[in-house]
C-alpha cells in the first residue's frame, strides 16, 4: 500500500501544510484518512479532486474533519451532476456534526453513507482496517491498516495509552502524533510528546516511525526529533504535505 501524506499540521493549518489528511492507496482504491483543514487544497494538487473511495474520520475536532464539511459542495454541485454517495467511517455524531456546520438546515446525507465506527476489525475496500478508542477528550479511533501482509498504524491524536500499542505492534510504519514539546507542562490526556511517540514505537517495535500533528509555531521539529530519537532507535521522519511512502 501507498500513503500519501495530504496534511500534517497538528491543531491549526501551518504556512507549508494543512491539517491531517492521509490517502492510503491498495489495488487501486484509495481511503482518505482524515479530511482537516485546508487538506481539500493538497487533496487536488497529490491526488484529484475525486480521488477518494471512502473516508475515515478518526474524531470529529475540526483539525480532523472540517474539508469533509467543504467536501459536500464538491460532491453534490458538480457540474455533470452529483456524485454517488461516498461512505465515511466515522464516530457516530458525525451525521449531526457535518450537516451542521454545513448550515442550510440540511442533511448531508445526500452526499455521504455514514458507518458509525465502534471499535473492531471490519474490511473498507481491499484494506483490514482495525480501529480502537485512543486517550483523547472526544471520541477517538485510532487505526490500523493492513493489505497483503503489510500495515500502517495511525494513532490519530491521542495521550499514552495500550490501545494504541496493541494497534501500533510489529507495524510496518508507525505514523504517529507528536503535538506537544518535552519538558513543557503539557495537559494530561491529550496528546504525546516526541519522547512520548518514541516509547511507543519501541515498545509496540515498530518498523519505521513518522511523526506527524506537530503544532505549527508552537512547536519544534528539531526538538521533537532529538526527543523521539532518545526514545527509539529505528528510523524517524517528520511527513509533510505531498511526501509518499510505499509500504
Ligand atoms: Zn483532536
Amino acid at each position: 500500500m501507498r500513503l500519501t501524506v495530504l496534511g500534517s499540521a497538528g491543531s491549526f493549518p501551518g504556512p507549508e501544510s494543512p491539517c491531517s489528511a492521509y490517502l492510503v492507496e491498495a489495488d487501486g482504491f484509495r481511503l482518505l484518512v482524515d479530511f482537516g483543514s485546508g487538506s481539500l487544497s493538497s487533496l487536488q494538487r497529490y491526488a484529484g479532486l475525486h480521488a477518494p473511495d471512502a473516508i475515515l474520520l478518526t474524531h470529529l475536532h475540526c483539525d480532523h474533519m472540517f474539508d469533509a464539511v467543504l467536501y459536500v459542495v464538491v460532491r453534490r454541485y458538480a457540474p455533470d451532476g452529483p456524485y454517488p454517495t461516498l461512505p465515511v467511517y466515522a464516530p457516530a455524531g458525525a451525521p449531526d456534526r457535518l450537516s451542521a456546520a454545513y448550515g442550510d438546515d440540511g442533511s448531508v446525507e445526500d452526499v455521504y453513507q455514514f458507518y458509525a465506527l465502534q471499535p473492531g476489525t471490519f474490511p473498507i475496500g481491499p484494506f483490514t482496517v482495525t480501529v480502537d478508542r485512543v486517550n483523547h477528550p472526544v471520541e477517538t479511533y485510532g487505526v490500523r491498516l493492513e493489505h497483503e501482509g503489510r500495515s500502517l498504524c495511525y494513532s490519530s491524536d491521542t495521550a499514552p495509552c495500550e490501545a494504541l500499542l496493541r494497534l501500533a505492534q510489529d507495524a510496518d510504519v508507525f505514523l504517529c502524533e507528536a503535538s506537544y514539546l518535552d519538558g513543557m507542562d503539557n495537559p494530561p490526556d491529550l496528546h504525546l510528546t516526541g519522547r512520548e511517540a518514541g516509547e511507543a514505537a519501541t515498545k509496540a517495535a515498530v518498523g519505521r516511525l513518522l511523526l506527524t500533528h506537530l503544532v505549527p509555531a508552537w512547536g519544534s521539529e528539531a526538538h521533537t526529533l532529538e526527543s523521539a530519537a532518545g526514545a527509539y532507535a529505528g528510523s524517524i521522519d517528520v511527513v509533510r504535505p505531498g511526501a509518499s511512502y510505499d509500504i
